[in-house]
């Protein structure tokens, strides 16, 4: 049996008794990247040099008899939205192509605090905004399943490189399902924390009030471990919630007696795939042959959800987009060729003697600032950046910023109530499998509707993780969906992990 085949816990195992040295397994990581990226393309950026140092360091404690931290020699990917010190972080984007960092992401502190070996980072829709990584300005994901189908996105590359045994753990983010989509397009396991539960530090923002980063990797207990590397209370972001971490890593083997799991009607309704439903029904069914006590709940606000998400979202986002201006960070406009433009423009409406026109002309900054966002920028994000703009627009701002912010209250408090009659909420990530590439190119609207069953938990801040549950008549992974209440993590990856010990969906790998 190949390394590859283990699960990073197994690994760490191997690792504390000597078995193998990070640095060997950091050569083994590499060589399946070699190997497979090129028709992958989960990377944007791999480090060996990087990685190898900093295995080798490791291996050296360890030898020197080193109490060792969480990750001691695991190679972890990172999705290229997590500022990395001294090693350029694009988001995907133009914008940031030259953005290398002057300092590191809480999250990524706390992986080299735990001595996790950073092998490289991964591809994503730009600025995290998409579903099928398809947005990258850099190149495109495939799906490790289906080299014709997309893995998902925003955290496309994050799935991918853990399912293709590229990296045993990777960190995604999940602003409106962009963990657990790509997890359940990829067939691994990827969790959205409660928000606050990991730091933001260091994240590029992109709707700040949703942003969530965790962990993606093939089994519950690997999710876990990650988990509980990143996660804790960071008095540099003022959004991280005070509150201690537990040992998620103690916890997740123990299994839940009477586990009382919600079915929420909404989420088996028109356009639900048929393999999706029977392989979401058969998971169900599983739960109950383990004790769990299954009864319906009703989320009714969750059919506003894409709407609610589809406003504030791009609100926020046109917020936080509007520091990339040429001047502060990332891509500038050529300004000779602005300046000569400029000129020449002049010049025709002078000889013209357009004075109208003359005196309505942009002043140098004015283009500076419109060339770098139209040249940097791509559709999507202008898309995300003209819709958030309006909807925060003197006139409009009650009708759709506002108003959506009432309906996402009033989706929390479906799922406070209920939560008061059930511990976790079952059902589909998402409504199909992985679709094709360039499937949804034409029509945005189609894209955003992916996010279905993915977006409430992102409104209502709660916790969420996505596992595989099967696999369609076409071979293409199910993802099962697990939601929970705030700050209730344990309950989801001890579920997970006891659906895990039942099931082997979870060790299936793609060709
Ligand atoms: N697909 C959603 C969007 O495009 C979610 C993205 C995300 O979670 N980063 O906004």
């Amino acid at each position: 049996m190949s390394v590859l085949e283990f699960t990073a816990t197994e690994l760490l195992a191997e690792l504390t008794v000597g078995n193998v040295s990070a640095t060997e397994l950091t050569r083994v990581y590499l060589a399946q990247i070699e190997q497979n990226d090129e028709a992958i393309g989960a990377f944007l950026n791999v480090d060996a040099e990087r990685a190898l140092t900093q295995a080798k360091a490791i291996d050296q404690r360890r030898q020197a008899g080193e109490q060792l931290g969480l990750l001691a020699g695991l190679p972890v990917a990172v999705k290229d939205v997590l500022c990395t010190k001294g090693w350029t972080t694009t988001c995907g984007s133009r914008m940031l192509e030259q953005f290398v960092p002057p300092y590191d992401a809480t999250v990524i502190n706390k992986l080299k605090a735990a001595d996790a070996v950073l092998i490289g980072k991964t591809n994503m829709d730009e600025f995290a905004m998409g579903g099928s990584t398809e947005n990258s300005a850099f190149k495109k994901t495939h799906n490790p399943w289906g080299l014709d189908r997309t893995p998902g996105g925003s955290s496309g590359g994050a799935a991918a490189c853990v399912a293709a045994s590229m990296a045993p753990l990777s960190v995604g983010t999940d602003t409106g399902g962009s963990i657990r989509q790509p997890a359940a397009f990829c067939g691994v396991t990827g969790m959205k924390p409660t928000y606050g539960r990991v730091s933001r530090y260091g994240l590029v923002a992109f709707a700040s009030s949703f942003d969530q980063a965790g962990p993606l990797a093939m089994a519950a207990e690997d999710v876990a471990l990650l988990l509980e590397a990143i996660a804790g209370h960071d008095p540099v972001d003022s959004t991280s919630a005070n509150v201690p971490t537990p040992s998620y890593t103690a916890s997740v083997r123990e299994p839940i007696k009477g586990l009382r799991l919600g079915v929420a009607r909404e989420h088996f309704g028109d356009g639900l795939d048929g393999g999706v439903d029977s392989a979401v029904r058969e998971a169900i069914k599983v739960f109950e042959s383990q004790g769990a006590i299954v009864r319906e709940v009703s989320l009714p606000h969750s059919k506003y959800a894409i709407a609610t998400y589809y406003i504030i979202a791009p609100c926020e986002a046109s917020s936080n987009l509007a520091r990339y201006d040429g001047v502060h960070y990332g891509y500038r406009t050529d300004e000779k060729e602005m300046l000569a433009e400029l000129a020449e423009e002049r010049k025709t409406l002078e000889e013209a003697g357009d004075r109208a026109k003359l005196e309505a002309m942009d002043t140098s900054l004015v283009r500076m600032y419109r060339k770098t966002r139209s040249e940097a920028f791509g559709p999507e994000v202008k898309r995300r950046v003209m819709l958030g703009s309006y909807a925060l627009s003197a006139g409009y701002y009650d009708a759709y910023y506002l108003k959506a912010l009432k309906v996402r209250r009033l989706i929390r408090e479906d799922y406070d109530a209920a939560f008061k009659d059930v511990d976790l909420i079952i059902g589909p990530t998402t409504a199909t499998p992985a679709f094709k590439l360039g499937e949804m190119n034409e029509d945005p609207l189609s894209m955003y509707l992916q996010d279905l069953y993915t977006v409430s938990a992102n409104l209502a801040g709660i916790a969420a993780i996505s596992l595989p549950c099967g696999i369609t008549g076409e071979g293409l992974p199910v993802g099962l969906q697990l939601q929970a209440a705030p700050f209730e993590e344990e309950k989801l990856l001890r579920a997970a992990h006891m659906f895990q010990q039942a099931t082997d969906w979870h060790t299936k790998r793609p060709r």
